[in-house]
């Protein structure tokens, strides 16, 4: 944040703090607290600022409302951090952003998911494997990984299309997920189902920051074995396609849509 944005910055915080009790801690501003000192800019852009405000709005409106979410959610203070190869992170009120690059508004979705989770001791995601007709069993992924047809190896997946852990229990966490996610990989569990299902219902079919991505996940599974995304790589889509792409590509029809607009509209208790 250069010096010159300040004004913006905090006005926009505050807007942030006081509507969507969502804090953000500031790595920018001068180096005493009186004040004096250099400026630090900070790993914050006022683009990032704006992304932030735009995604907290869009799924606030979608709840029905600021007094909404900071019921779901409670309060929430997010930072930039140090963190390995993934962009964000969430803990029960806290958000955290990789301080080496930006973040994507689906990025920013999929972490309040996970504080919107967390909040709910979570539940949230409990309720979603059940709707979907889930289930989590290491003994039985254990059998799958080593006597059923499988797509990882018995302790990790491998860095080769068709061997990336998209099967039911073909991950680290034991996951057999129901229904059709829109993706899966060695690192998915409930909880990554239900920030993922969140993210993909902001922005199916609804024209917004999220849409182009929600969208590239689905059609991912029109492509050819062994093709080549510019986004998600080489993998064996067609075979797949199963598992993944929704009837008709649409995905409201898949129960993860349904259990999303359920819980967004009070249809699904989640009892914290
Ligand atoms: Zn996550």
């Amino acid at each position: 944040m250069k010096h010159s944005e300040s004004k913006f910055a905090s006005d926009k915080l505050a807007l942030l703090r006081s509507k969507y009790r969502v804090q953000v801690l500031p790595d920018w501003g001068f180096e005493n607290p009186d004040g004096s000192g250099a400026w630090r800019q900070g790993t914050w852009s006022k683009t990032e600022l704006d992304k932030l405000q735009n995604a907290t709005t869009l799924l606030a409106d979608l709840m029905g409302g600021a007094r909404k979410f900071t019921k779901n959610l409670g309060s929430v203070t997010v930072k930039k951090s140090e963190m390995g190869t993934h962009g964000g992170e969430a803990l029960i009120h806290e958000i955290s952003f990789s301080s080496k690059g930006s973040f994507s508004a689906w990025t920013v979705i999929h972490e309040m998911a996970h504080a919107w989770d967390a909040n709910n001791d979570w539940k949230c995601s409990v309720a979603l494997e059940r709707y979907t007709g889930g289930y989590t069993s290491k003994f039985f992924s254990l059998i799958r990984k080593l006597f059923g047809k499988s797509d990882c190896g018995i302790s990790s997946d491998e860095e080769k299309p068709g061997r990336r852990g998209r099967l039911r229990g073909c991950n680290a966490a034991g996951y057999f997920y129901g229904d059709q996610p829109s993706g899966s990989n060695w690192n998915f569990n409930r909880r990554e189902d239900f920030a993922e299902a969140v993210a993909m219902y902001v922005g199916w079919g609804t024209n917004n920051e999220l849409s182009a991505w929600a969208e590239a996940r689905i059609k991912r599974y029109l492509l050819k074995n062994g093709a080549s995304h510019k986004n998600f790589g080489v993998d064996n889509w067609a075979d797949y396609a199963e598992y993944f792409y929704p009837p008709g590509g649409d995905y409201t029809r898949t129960k993860r849509w349904k259990f999303v607009n359920d819980l967004i509209h009070g249809k699904v208790e989640v009892d914290a």
